[in-house]
C-alpha cells in the first residue's frame, strides 16, 4: 500500500519541482509595415514584451517605409542627400552588398519601376516600353553613394529607394531578439508570411509550418518541420494585377523593369538569419530556378530552399527532404 501511494504521489511532486513550463501560448496581432503580423509565444506574461517588438517594429518602419513621405528612406529619396540612422545606414551597406552577391536581383533602387506599375496601392498599369526605359534610367545602386566621415547619404534626383524586400527581415530578427532577451524560449512571428520560430514548441516538439499554395489560399505547397529559424517565401501572389489575363506581380527584374517571369511562382528560403532569407527569397526568385541552383550551390550550407515552378512541382535543396512533406511532386536540386 506505502509502495502504490508513493507511485500515486510521486508525479506531483516531481511536477512541483519542475522549473515552471507554461504551456499555453500567448498571442498579440497588428497590422505594421503594410500587413498583418502576428506574434506567438509559450511563457506568462508576454503581453509586455509583445508591446515592445511591436513598438520596435513601428519604428522600423517609420525609419523604413517608402510609403511613410517622413520615413528617412523617403527623405532621402525625396532631398537626395541624408544623414540617416545607424539602422537605415547598416541596411542601405547590407543592400548595396547583396545587390553584388546576387549578381544584381536583389535591387533596392527599383521604387520609381514599381511607382510605374502602380505598386503598391494602384491604380496599376501595364507601361509603354519607352516609359519602361525611361523610369530604368532612374535606377541603379550606382546612384547611391555616401561620405563615410560625415555620414551623409546621397542618392540622385529623381531615383527613389524601396527596402520592401527586406525590412521585413530586419523586423523579424529585431523582433526575436526582443522575445529572447525576455527569456522567451518558444515563439512564432508571423510578419506576412514572413515566419521566425525561436526555438521549439514547448516539450521539443518542432513547429510545423505550412507553405502556402500559390492558387488556393485553402491549399498549402507542403509543410516543413522546423526549429529556431526562418522560413520566407516572395512569389507573384502576394501583390498583383490582371490585365488582358495576364499576371502583373510586385517583383521585378533589374534589367527589364518588368514583372519577373522566369517560371517560378514562388521561392521559400530556409535560414536561420531571417533578414538573410527575405533578401535571398526575393534575389532568388528574380534569378530564376537554373541561376538559384547555381547560386545555392556556391553557398551551400548558409541556406535551403523549395522553388515553386508554375507546373505546380518543386524543386527542394537535399537536407529539406527529412524535414518537408507535400503532396506536390518534388524534385532534389542535385
Ligand atoms: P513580400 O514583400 O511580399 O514579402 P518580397 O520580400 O519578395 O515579398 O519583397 C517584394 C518587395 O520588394 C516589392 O514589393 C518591392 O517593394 C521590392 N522589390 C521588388 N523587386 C525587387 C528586387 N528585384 N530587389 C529588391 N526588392 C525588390
Ligand atoms: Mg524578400
Amino acid at each position: 500500500m506505502k509502495k502504490f501511494l508513493f507511485f500515486l504521489i510521486f508525479p506531483f511532486i516531481l511536477a512541483a519541482c519542475a522549473p515552471f513550463q507554461d504551456n499555453t501560448p500567448e498571442s498579440h496581432s497588428f497590422f505594421a509595415m503594410g500587413t498583418y503580423m502576428k506574434i506567438t509565444a509559450y511563457g506568462k506574461n508576454s503581453e509586455t514584451v509583445f508591446l515592445h517588438a511591436e513598438k520596435e517594429i513601428r519604428r522600423l518602419d517609420t525609419l523604413l517605409s517608402a510609403e511613410n513621405p517622413d520615413s528617412e528612406i523617403s527623405r532621402l529619396s525625396k532631398e537626395g542627400k541624408l544623414i540617416p540612422s545607424e539602422d537605415t545606414a547598416r541596411l542601405i551597406s547590407l543592400a548595396e552588398s547583396w545587390n553584388r552577391s546576387t549578381g544584381g536581383t536583389f535591387d533596392i533602387s527599383l521604387a520609381p519601376i514599381s511607382k510605374l506599375w502602380g505598386f503598391p496601392h494602384g491604380p496599376y498599369h501595364v507601361p509603354a516600353e519607352t516609359e519602361r526605359t525611361e523610369a530604368l534610367d532612374k535606377t541603379g545602386m550606382k546612384y547611391i553613394s555616401h561620405n563615410e566621415e560625415t555620414g551623409e547619404y546621397f542618392l540622385k534626383k529623381g531615383c527613389a529607394l524601396d527596402l520592401g524586400g527586406m525590412a521585413k527581415g530586419t523586423a523579424a530578427e529585431k523582433a526575436a531578439d526582443i522575445l529572447k532577451a525576455a527569456g522567451i524560449k518558444n515563439a512564432l512571428l508571423d510578419l506576412g508570411g514572413n515566419i521566425k520560430v525561436i526555438g521549439t514548441k514547448p516539450g521539443g516538439r518542432p513547429w510545423h509550418i505550412a507553405l502556402r499554395h500559390p492558387d488556393d489560399t485553402d491549399k498549402t505547397a507542403g509543410t516543413l518541420s522546423v526549429s529556431d529559424t526562418s522560413i520566407v517565401t516572395s512569389g507573384d501572389y502576394e501583390r498583383y494585377f490582371m490585365a488582358k489575363g495576364r499576371r502583373y506581380h510586385h517583383i521585378f527584374d533589374p534589367h527589364t523593369g518588368q514583372p519577373v517571369q522566369n517560371g517560378l511562382r514562388a521561392v521559400t528560403v530556409i535560414c536561420k538569419d531571417s533578414e538573410k532569407a527575405d533578401i535571398l527569397s526575393t534575389a532568388l526568385f528574380v534569378m530564376g530556378e537554373k541561376k538559384a541552383a547555381l547560386f545555392w550551390k556556391e553557398h551551400r550550407g548558409e541556406f535551403q530552399m523549395i522553388l515553386f515552378r508554375n507546373d505546380n512541382t518543386l524543386m527542394i535543396t537535399p537536407d529539406l527532404q527529412k524535414i518537408f512533406t507535400s503532396e506536390l511532386p518534388v524534385v532534389l536540386i542535385p
